[in-house]
C-alpha cells in the first residue's frame, strides 16, 4: 500500500513538471542608446520567425566597445528601453546586466538566466555587422553550448561568417542609434525612428544634445 506522503511527494513533482514549461525565449542586448525602430522589428520578425513565446530585451551596463562620454545613464537608457516595448506582451526588460554593474559579458548573464531558468532555449540575436565579432567574445565556446545565436542582416554589413548562427530574414533597416544621436544634436527630427515614448523621454530630459 502507498503511504500518503509517498502519494503526495509523486503528485508534488508531477504537479512542479506541469507548471514549469519550457520556453523558446530571444535575448537582443544592446547598448539602447537610445532604443530605436530597427530593435523593435529585428525582435518581432525572429519572434515570429522561430516561434519565440518572448523577447527578452536586455541593456548592457558598461558596454565595452561604446565610448563611456557617448552612452547615457543606464537608468535612462533602461527606462526608454521600457517605454519603446510596454505596448507588446511578448516582450520585457531583462535587468540582469545593469544589477550586475561592470563589464557585461553575455557568458556570465547567460550563466545567470540558465540558473533562473534552466528549462528555456536561449536565442541571443545580433546584428549582421555583431556577427563577424562572435569567434572573439569572452568564452564564447562555453557561450555556444547554451545559446543559439541568431544573425539579422545589417545595412552595410556582408554576411560573411564561419560561426553556426541561425541567419533570419528580416528587412534591412538603416536606423542605429548613432544615427539618432547625430539627429538630436542637429535638431533634426527623429520621429518614427523611435517610439513616440522614447520620442518625449529624450525631449523630457534633454537627452543627447551634445
Ligand atoms: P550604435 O549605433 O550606438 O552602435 P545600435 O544601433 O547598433 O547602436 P545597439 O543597442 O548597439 O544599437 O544594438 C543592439 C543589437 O541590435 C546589436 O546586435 C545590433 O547589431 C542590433 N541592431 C541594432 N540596430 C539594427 C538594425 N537597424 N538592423 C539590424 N540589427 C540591428
Amino acid at each position: 500500500m502507498v503511504n500518503v506522503f509517498e502519494r503526495t511527494k509523486t503528485q508534488t513533482v508531477k504537479l512542479l513538471a506541469t507548471s514549469i514549461k519550457k520556453k523558446r525565449v530571444g535575448i537582443l542586448g544592446g547598448t539602447f542608446n537610445p532604443p530605436h525602430l530597427g530593435h523593435l522589428i529585428i525582435a518581432d520578425q525572429v519572434a515570429d520567425q522561430l516561434d519565440l513565446d518572448e523577447v527578452l530585451f536586455m541593456p548592457d551596463a558598461t558596454p565595452p566597445h561604446v565610448d563611456k562620454k557617448l552612452a547615457i545613464d543606464a537608468k535612462d537608457r533602461a527606462k526608454m528601453v521600457a517605454a519603446s516595448i510596454h505596448n507588446n506582451p511578448r516582450f520585457h526588460l531583462e535587468l540582469s546586466e545593469i544589477m550586475r554593474g561592470g563589464v557585461s559579458y553575455t557568458y556570465d548573464t547567460m550563466l545567470e538566466l540558465r540558473r533562473r531558468h534552466p528549462e528555456n532555449d536561449y536565442f541571443f540575436i545580433i546584428g549582421g555587422d555583431m556577427v563577424a565579432y562572435l569567434p572573439k567574445w569572452h568564452r564564447i565556446a562555453e557561450l555556444q553550448k547554451i545559446v543559439k545565436f541568431v544573425g539579422v542582416r545589417r545595412e552595410g554589413y556582408e554576411i560573411k561568417s564561419d560561426f553556426p548562427v541561425i541567419w533570419v530574414d528580416v528587412p534591412l533597416i538603416d536606423v542605429s542609434s548613432t544615427l539618432i544621436r547625430k539627429k538630436i544634436r542637429n535638431h533634426h527630427s527623429i520621429h518614427y525612428l523611435v517610439t513616440p515614448g522614447v520620442e518625449q523621454y529624450i525631449k523630457e530630459h534633454q537627452l543627447y544634445l551634445d
